[in-house]
């Protein structure tokens, strides 16, 4: 049984520590906070250890009632890797303290690719990160463009990528940002950064993106014309999509025609926070045009990455050597379809 340290239990953190403690192969030894809020709260009545970032904080700790089991200096010297869910731009100081203890550190996509020189998806590159130090699982929308891009290119190649990523102007907790009442080109220069980051799994893609920031906290929506390498018909397509796990063909015709209506079917499946980790792509925009297919899909932003954070610890900590195992087994612990 390996053990899991969360730093930062915020929106991917706490879902990756349940998601941790689903498996019956690692566990989880701790989770940390800066502040005594309701989230410190809560992680202490679910079981966790949790461990304060800031030591100088302990007595605010103490005054809110919430018991602490140490630093976070001692999690992360009693665990096999750290999940470091911390804003991003703090893993750079983060990462100096686990070098310095030695321990293993999956980072997320709020950090650059550069601070650890290894990206990480289930789908695109498992293998890589196979018994490493440190990788950065890729952000919530680049794990929605991998999840379906990688078994296309598997099915028949892909020449050429380009995508419109509408992106979702903040998560629903977060009442200070925005917009409110517009439509913000972000950036209002092209490319996007989502091509390169897709480029840091799917080696080699040929992809340029461009993206927009839209007053919804629900979901992140993209709109993808991809060029085909080799011709094959639109049902094949399909039947591969159908047969890959965490990404879901849904149908507007069912009613689910819209990221509020997939919500609202995240609901229906009964779980945890109404999660959606599978990537839902709109059976009726599939469509080959002229050697081109066409498509729309949406990313759960507060969940989708969290079954990845699982595999990458798989692979690191040398658990399992085969990425379909491992998605299996994360899937089955997880619910997934
Ligand atoms: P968040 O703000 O919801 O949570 C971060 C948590 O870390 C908070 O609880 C905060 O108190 C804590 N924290 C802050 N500084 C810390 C420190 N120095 N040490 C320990 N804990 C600290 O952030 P989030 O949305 O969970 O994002 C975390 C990472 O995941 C970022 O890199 C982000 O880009 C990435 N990510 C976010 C989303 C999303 O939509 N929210 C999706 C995919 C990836």
């Amino acid at each position: 049984m390996k053990s899991v340290a969360i730093n930062g239990y915020g929106t991917i953190g706490k879902r990756v520590a349940d998601a941790v403690s689903a498996q019956d192969d690692m566990k989880v030894v701790g989770v940390s906070k800066t502040k005594p809020d309701y989230e410190a709260r809560m992680a202490v009545e679910k079981g966790y250890d949790l461990y304060i970032a800031i030591p100088e904080r302990e007595k605010l700790f103490n005054q809110a009632g919430i018991e602490i089991a140490g630093t976070v200096d001692e999690m992360i010297s009693n665990t096999d890797i750290v999940v470091d869910c911390t804003p991003g731009n703090i893993g750079p100081e983060n990462l100096e303290k686990y070098k310095k203890i030695g321990v293993k550190a999956i980072y997320q996509g709020g950090e650059k690719h550069d601070l650890t020189g290894l990206s990480f998806n289930s789908f695109a590159n498992y293998d890589d990160s196979y018994g490493k130090d440190y990788a950065r699982v890729v952000s919530c929308n680049t794990t929605g463009l991998t999840r379906s891009l990688k078994p296309i290119d598997d099915l028949c190649g892909i020449k050429k990528i380009r995508a419109v990523m509408v992106r979702r102007g903040g998560d629903p907790y977060q009442v200070n940002k925005g917009p409110i009442n517009a439509v913000v080109p972000n950036p209002p220069t092209v490319p996007s950064h989502h091509g390169p980051d897709l480029q840091t799994v799917m080696y080699g893609a040929d992809i340029t993106t461009v993206a927009l920031l839209v007053p919804t906290t629900l979901m992140h929506q993209h709109n993808l014309m991809v060029e085909l390498e080799n011709d094959v018909p639109l049902d094949d397509v399909i039947e591969t999509l159908e047969k890959r796990s965490r990404v879901l063909l849904l149908s507007a015709e069912e009613g689910l025609g819209s990221t509020a209506e997939f919500m609202e079917y995240a609901k229906e499946l009964g779980r945890s926070r109404n999660d959606l980790f599978e990537i839902p792509i709109w059976r009726e925009s599939l469509n080959i045009v002229d050697g081109e297919l066409f498509y729309m899909q949406a990313v759960h932003q507060e969940s989708d990455v969290v079954p990845e954070n699982v595999d990458a610890i798989r692979s690191m900590l040398e658990i399992e050597e085969n990425n379909e195992k491992s998605i299996a087994k994360t899937n089955k612990a997880m619910g997934i379809f």
